[in-house]
């Protein structure tokens, strides 16, 4: 399998430094709101890459960690006034839930950030014992004039870099490369801990890289991942540190995914940008339910470009997505109607050249969109074929067999028909809506009852009044 790696700026050949096991960091959400279509298409490009590395016959040991203390965290909890792990628990679990709901596989290792800070003070620890730190006014920064290889993977201009200057937000500028904080000193009303360092938390890049080594290591892991506006600083910042600690490389692979961008709608400027919370552009996976699409469909639009090209989001182009996998799905539902009789001769080699072609694109680089080009060449011959009656039941179980194996990487198609099987409202709140609509009538609100039936009914979920009592079924 071939991956493009952007420390080098090379497509390269991967293959696990132990030739079976792909040990691999991807960065994970940062749990102040509920994840966005954007950040899950970074997810779902990483699932698709861990897909891809399994499809090639590796075992794949994974974390995506959840970021539950930094600048952001922080400042939202105190917001709503709620000690930090409870308010981050909330987008934890509705990440858990979007994950499964996009069919993205569990990993081996979600660790919380906040449960690992006595990895991340020992590399602090090691960092000081190498001469790469230095302390003001009680944080600890990272002096980056110490690392020579500093800026290699951003590819800094060395000129531009300001050592000596501090930054002490997580976030910030190429244009302000600057030493950046390890760990900050406790702040009166932030949260803060003394894992044999004064009292304080640490900087957001600490984290990562403390716990790719405590669960993946030893130096260097096999590929590290996350999207496009990690690469500075945030990845810049991990490599530092995990190799100023260890002394070795950090990973041999990086990949980063481009971004989710949407229309900007003002009449005046043309163009999209990128989705993110900051922007307040963002939509999350229940407007895409508020809209009428499943994940499925979603899932289907991501993988349609390729993971290094941005993807511009409308809901036009979801409409169009869900007219594809109808057009999979339908195929599928014919295959399963094919008329009896014998094989046909030429199935086989169809079947063959599509899965070889198949397997060649994702092997590139995981060239996602043309991997579904040669799915949808393959259903446009066989619909043909089946026309012709050509192809017939004794065909089935190798076509379907063969859209399985694509699927195992795609991961679209068993999420559509998991959908398929459940209802289009969680069945606990059906249980709940009928009981609230029964209370309604109880107390002679037939508008509130019929309300909840009607908002049902549009919602694909018709309620049945019998002498037992309200029964629902699908629409
Ligand atoms: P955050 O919660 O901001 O740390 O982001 C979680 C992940 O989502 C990171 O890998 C980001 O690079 C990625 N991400 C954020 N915004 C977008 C976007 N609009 N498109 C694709 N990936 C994104
Ligand atoms: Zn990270």
């Amino acid at each position: 399998m071939r991956l493009y790696n952007t420390l080098t700026r090379h497509e390269e050949p991967f293959a696990p430094s132990d030739g079976r096991t792909v040990r691999m960091y991807t960065c994970g959400l940062t749990v102040y709101a509920r994840g966005h279509i954007g950040n899950f298409r970074t997810f779902t490009a990483l699932d698709v890459l861990r897909r891809a590395l399994e499809f090639e016959g590796y075992t794949v040991t994974q974390v995506r960690n959840y970021t539950d203390v930094d600048d952001r965290t922080i400042a939202e909890s105190a917001k709503a006034g709620r000690p930090l792990r409870e308010y981050t628990q909330q987008f934890v679990e509705a990440f858990e839930r979007d994950a499964a709901a996009l069919g993205l596989e569990p990993v081996e290792y979600a660790p919380r950030a906040t449960d690992h800070i006595p990895a991340m003070a020992s590399m602090i620890r090691a960092l000081d014992g190498n001469g790469h730190t230095y302390v003001s006014d009680g944080s600890i920064y990272f002096k980056i004039a110490t690392f020579p290889d500093y800026g290699r993977l951003a590819r800094l201009d060395h000129a531009g870099i300001k050592s000596g200057a501090r930054v002490d937000s997580d976030k910030y500028d190429k244009d302000d490369a600057r030493d950046f904080v390890l760990w900050k000193a406790a702040r009166p009303g932030e949260p803060s801990w003394e894992p044999g360092l004064p009292a304080g938390r640490p900087g957001w890049h600490i984290e990562c890289s403390a716990m790719a080594e405590e669960m993946l290591g030893p130096l260097p892991i096999d590929i590290h991942g996350g999207g496009v506006d990690l690469i500075f600083p945030h990845h810049e910042n991990e490599i530092a540190q995990a190799e100023g600690a260890a002394r070795r490389p950090f990973s041999r692979f990086w990949v980063h995914v481009e971004h989710l961008m949407i229309e900007i709608e003002a009449d005046e400027v043309r163009g999209s940008e990128k989705m993110s919370k900051s922007l307040g552009n963002v939509y999350n996976l229940e407007d895409v339910a508020a809209h009428g699409f499943r994940p499925s469909t979603l899932r289907y639009l991501y993988l349609n470009t390729h993971y290094r090209k941005q993807l511009k989001f409308s809901w036009s182009v979801m409409a169009q997505a869900e007219e594809a996998v109808k057009r999979l799905t339908d195929f599928l539902a014919r295959v399963d109607a094919l008329p009896p009789g014998e094989a046909h001769a030429e199935t086989a080699g169809k079947l063959e050249d599509a899965s070889k072609a198949f397997a060649e694109h994702i092997a590139a680089d995981l060239n996602t969109a043309a991997a579904l080009g040669v799915v949808f060449d393959l259903v446009r011959a066989l619909n043909s074929a089946i026309d012709a009656g050509e192809l017939r039941a004794d065909d089935a179980a190798a076509v379907r067999g063969t859209f399985e194996r694509f699927d195992r990487v795609l991961g679209i198609l068993s999420l559509r028909c998991a959908e398929d099987a459940q209802p289009p409202v969680p069945v606990a709140e059906i249980e709940r809506l009928i009981q609230e609509r029964r209370a309604a009538r109880s107390a002679r609100n037939f508008a509130e009852a019929d309300r909840i039936r009607k908002d049902l009914e549009a919602r694909g979920i018709v309620l049945e009044d019998t002498p037992a009592g309200t029964r629902w079924k699908r629409k």
